[in-house]
């Protein structure tokens, strides 16, 4: 029995020591990063580069260090790095395309966002960046603008939805609440706006969402491609701050384990005409064109061709149908939106409520001004 009782002493010292590990190494001790963070650095600079990767869903980043701060993307060399295709992995080159400051290891240091090019120079596969900039060059005069609102939800390391409580309803709305055991996450929501504004992310506001870990950020008004690269960075950051507080923040539409409840990209939208007085008239004007082209807007709202959005989009939790197009103003069960301010005062920009949390901005905005400010047919 003494032999017994000793062993099962080490072995719960055992799991203890493994379970102290795994906590330190989520969080990567901030404390003692801390005094590394604070060592000057000298003249040079590091530059965080970001892609979008295969997945069209997905980030990666690696550093570069240069010998001076630069000024802008101009004196940001290109690089390159591995990409699988075809069950091949080739060279494909990044080339910067939008700078932001570092909110992590702080100033003089850069994130910058890339667009992957092939060795020929053209844009690869789940890069849509420059097909959108190529509409929105053609729609400039109009001046097209964006505001896209971002939901996601916390997961902990293990997989579990924060604040996810088995015996209780999920049905237990948090939406912009202020109530502690019903919210879960708040210091990530601003510490995340924080680090927003530091890097000169256009982020304009954030709120709690409609289950507790379910949050949102919204982002803009931006003038064309910037909406894409600006939510692309926020979401980088995000997943930096999740990864500094242990956490993982999910865009999935329809979060695995949660019964009610999903996440959206609402992407609002205006023109220079709509912006105006009268504005009304060419709001409506564009939902008549949007209610004609439904289905081919659903399939390139989500990164899988409607596949996430099925899920969503079913009517219920401030949903429309997957596969009817509607719309009101003041009512949030629709396709497409007119906030009730903008009815009030008979100008202002419309909202699409169709995309997907994960949607990719580029694929979002293009369809818009392609449908609302092109004469696209097919
Ligand atoms: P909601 O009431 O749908 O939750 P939010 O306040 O979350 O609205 O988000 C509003 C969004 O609308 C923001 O992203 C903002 O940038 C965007 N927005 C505001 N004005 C305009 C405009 N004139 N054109 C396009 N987007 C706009
Ligand atoms: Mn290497
Ligand atoms: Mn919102
Ligand atoms: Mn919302
Ligand atoms: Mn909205």
């Amino acid at each position: 029995a003494i032999w017994f009782l000793a062993f099962s002493d080490s072995v719960c010292v055992c799991v203890c020591v493994c379970v102290c590990v795994c906590v330190c190494s989520a969080g990567l001790n901030k404390t003692v990063r801390q005094h590394y963070l604070s060592l000057a650095q000298g003249a040079v600079c590091l530059v965080t580069y970001i892609w979008i990767d295969e997945t069209g869903e997905n980030l990666k980043c690696k550093t570069k260090t240069l010998n001076t701060e630069p000024a802008g993307l101009q004196d940001i060399p290109e690089w390159a790095t591995a990409w699988s295709t075809d069950g091949r992995l080739v060279e494909v080159l990044l080339i910067p395309v939008r700078m932001f400051r570092d909110p992590f290891i702080l100033d003089p240091n850069k994130l910058v966002l890339c667009e992957v090019l092939d060795s020929n120079r053209v844009p690869i596969g789940s890069n849509q960046r420059s097909q959108c900039d190529k509409i929105m060059e053609e729609v400039k005069e109009f001046q097209p603008w964006f505001g896209m609102e971002q939901e996601y939800t916390l997961f902990d390391l293990d997989g579990q939805l924060i604040g996810w409580l088995p015996r209780e309803s999920q049905e237990t709305q948090g939406f912009n609440r202020v109530v502690a055991g019903r919210l879960y996450g708040r210091n990530i929501c601003i510490s995340h706006c924080k680090a927003c504004l530091y890097a000169g992310v256009k982020i304009c506001g954030t709120n709690a969402e409609a289950i507790p870990g379910q949050w949102e950020f919204q982002v803009g008004p931006c003038e064309g491609t910037e909406i894409g690269d600006h939510l692309w960075v926020a979401r980088y950051i995000l997943h930096r701050v999740c990864e500094d507080f242990g956490v993982i923040a999910s865009l999935d539409p329809k979060p695995s384990g949660v019964n009610s409840g999903t996440s959206g990209c609402h992407t609002n939208f205006s023109t220079k005409e709509m912006r105006g007085e009268g504005g009304l008239k060419h709001i409506e004007e564009s939902i008549q064109r949007l209610s004609k082209r439904h289905s081919q807007h659903l399939r390139v709202y989500d990164p899988h061709g409607g596949q996430d959005n099925i899920h969503r989009l079913t009517g219920l939790s401030s949903t429309s149908h997957f596969h009817e197009f509607s719309t009101a103003t003041a009512c949030r069960d629709v396709s497409v939106r007119i906030p009730v301010h903008v009815s009030q005062k008979g100008c202002g920009y419309l909202e699409d409520r169709r995309p997907a949390s994960n949607c990719d901005p580029y694929a979002v905005i293009r369809a818009l001004a392609e449908t609302c400010l092109l004469s696209t047919t097919e």
